[in-house]
């Protein structure tokens, strides 16, 4: 593993812009830190002089404990606002970064990491793990202060007495040390189990039809029962060295503060130590249990708070941000071509998709169609780059699709799919997603998706929210946004996965109704559910086992009496 500095170098970057703040929080626990040794200092002129009565000023006593208060009071605020502006600096670049990656990374970083994995990281313990790792830093630097104030002061004091409580001090930070390690160790296995624990209740909430059509409540509660009872055992452990820390370190602060007194007791009668520094000794000498306590509890913390941040940054540097090649054009024609193309999703599956070739004529209309699992979905989301051939390759209009540049090759795509994606904003953002709100273009869209009558009649007609995932819209009402997006966005090849449930009669002959007038002049290809898409595509293409088993016309295909006219036979006999 890496070392912590390298660790905390990582995090650097983020930090950058809160420079100032931790600069600021540093200087005033500083000065926080230099007023520490000051109380023990008022005591023993107190005690020596005061309470001995050899004149003293009255007036002296308060002024000075009030002033040294104030000092101490107003130091402490300001590092603490210092240092949360610092945090919320870095939460905030943290999240700009981690989002920014996550919006451009290849894309397997998806079937890598879970929704709600990707989310907690970005969400949660962005802030969860800065917070606690400023604050921890705080209390580092703030208290390591103190320690040296107060060091420095007890040697100028007693230096034969501070050698030895020095000389003790090494065992404490084993302690720690070794403690700190095993903590981060059970919190990083804390974290993972937390994680496990959250899949399973939300694929249960999610999937709760499938769970109780198949009557695997059973198997699920017994997943659940595991996670639960690891991540049990976890804090438990956690706890238990979390605990062990406090009461070691007390009971060696006590070691050291028995073995002081004694010392003193000691020197007392050889060289006539007065009561007042002794008193002023003893004082500082507890004065130092506390910030050597808070450091002692301060590696947890940190080594959480690290643990949490790193997830964030894992996610940067393991999955390297997509990139294109150079090529541009406006508006391609439209004509593509799989060269030998195969695609493995894992090494130890058979192949999604093998020596696929296949040309398709700019503005030609080609039905995919074949069994489920055959590939057609993978066929179709290589052609955006959502994913990379294993082999062979891509051309659009005779360039290879690795050479084109990225948002310019995607920029020649439209997608409606089965499952439309509205995201939480008004129905013209909706449509003119990715560009810029064209009033005019937007309900031009509208209306070639047989939705602009509908749109009109809301309240607020083009700007009506359509609420998390469109749930203000019914099944037909989304689809016909998507086609309304993809009419906006007017791209030459149009990709069509056309849905498979049944959509009601009105809203059926509506979309259709949109999606003929969205394939004209473009390239199509629609993985094909419906006859009436197939009827009028220009072209079948039917894939079997990630091959192409047929090509050819409707008719030709049907005549042929191979795979096509099996499917058919099957399909659509009604
Ligand atoms: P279709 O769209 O024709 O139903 P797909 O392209 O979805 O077929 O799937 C083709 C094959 O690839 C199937 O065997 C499927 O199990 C596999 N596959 C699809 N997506 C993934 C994925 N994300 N990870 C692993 N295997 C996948």
């Amino acid at each position: 593993m890496a070392s912590l500095t390298q660790r905390f170098a990582r995090l650097a970057p983020y930090f950058r812009r809160s420079r100032t703040g931790l600069g600021v929080a540093m200087l005033a626990s500083l000065v926080g830190a230099a007023t520490e040794p000051m109380v023990p200092a008022l005591l023993q002129p107190l005690l020596d002089k005061g309470f001995a009565g050899r004149g003293f000023p009255l007036w002296w006593v308060p002024l000075a404990f009030v002033t040294l208060f104030a000092v101490r009071g107003f130091a402490g605020f300001v590092a603490q606002y210092a240092l949360s502006s610092a945090a919320n600096r870095g939460v905030l670049e943290l999240r700009r970064a981690m989002f920014s990656h996550l919006v451009r990374a290849e894309p397997s970083l998806f079937s890598r990491q879970s929704a709600s994995q990707l989310t907690n990281t970005l969400v949660y313990e962005a802030q969860q793990g800065t917070q606690q790792l400023v604050s921890s830093i705080l209390v580092l630097v703030k208290d390591s202060l103190t320690l040296v104030a107060l060091l420095v002061y007890l040697l100028w004091l007693n230096w034969m007495l501070t050698l030895m409580v020095a000389v003790l001090f090494p065992a404490i930070a084993f302690v720690m040390r070794t403690l700190g390690k095993r903590l981060h160790r059970l919190s990083v296995a804390g974290q993972a189990s937390t994680d496990e624990l959250a899949y399973v209740v939300e694929e249960n909430v999610l999937a709760w039809r499938i769970v109780r059509l198949h009557g695997a409540e059973e198997e699920q509660q017994n997943r659940l029962d595991g996670a639960a009872d690891r991540l049990r055992r976890l804090s438990l452990k956690s706890t238990v060295a979390a605990a062990t820390m406090t009461p070691l370190t007390q009971l060696l602060s006590a070691i050291v503060l028995s073995s002081v007194i004694t010392l003193a007791l000691w020197q007392s009668t050889s060289d006539g130590t007065t009561v007042g520094s002794f008193v002023a000794f003893i004082t500082a000498m507890l004065m130092l249990v506390a910030p050597v306590k808070h450091l002692s509890d301060v590696m947890a913390p940190i080594t959480r708070g690290l643990a949490s941040l790193e997830r964030g940054t894992q996610l940067i540097d393991e999955v390297p941000a997509e990139s294109g090649g150079v090529h541009r054009t406006e508006r391609a024609r439209g004509l593509i071509e799989f060269v030998g193309v195969g695609l493995s999703y894992q090494a130890d599956q058979a192949p999604a998709l093998e020596d696929v070739h296949l040309r398709i004529e700019a503005g030609e209309i080609v039905a995919l169609v074949g069994p489920s699992g055959a590939g057609k979905s993978s066929l179709v989301h290589l052609l955006p780059r959502f994913m990379e051939p294993s082999s062979g390759s891509l051309l659009l209009d005779g360039v290879p699709l690795r050479d084109w540049d990225l948002p310019g090759l995607r920029r020649q795509f439209a997608l409606v799919s089965q499952d439309v994606v509205l995201f939480n904003d008004s129905i013209a953002a909706n449509v003119a997603l990715g560009d810029r709100i064209d009033r005019v273009r937007v309900e031009d869209a509208l209306r070639g998706a047989h939705l602009l009558d509908f749109v009109n009649g809301l309240p607020q007609g083009i700007d009506s929210l359509v609420g998390h995932n469109g749930n203000q819209l019914s099944g037909g009402q989304r689809q016909r946004v998507a086609i309304a997006r993809a009419l906006y966005k007017d791209a030459p090849i149009l990709i069509l996965d056309e849905a498979t449930s049944a959509l009601d009669t009105e809203s059926e002959r509506a979309v259709q109704a949109a999606l003929d007038d969205l394939m004209r002049g473009r390239t199509t290809v629609v993985i094909a559910h419906r006859l009436s898409t197939i009827e009028h595509a220009d072209r079948v293409v039917a894939l079997e086992n990630g091959r192409v088993a047929e090509s050819g016309t409707h008719a030709e295909l049907l005549a042929r009496g191979g795979l096509y006219a099996r499917l058919h036979a099957m399909q659509f006999r009604s």
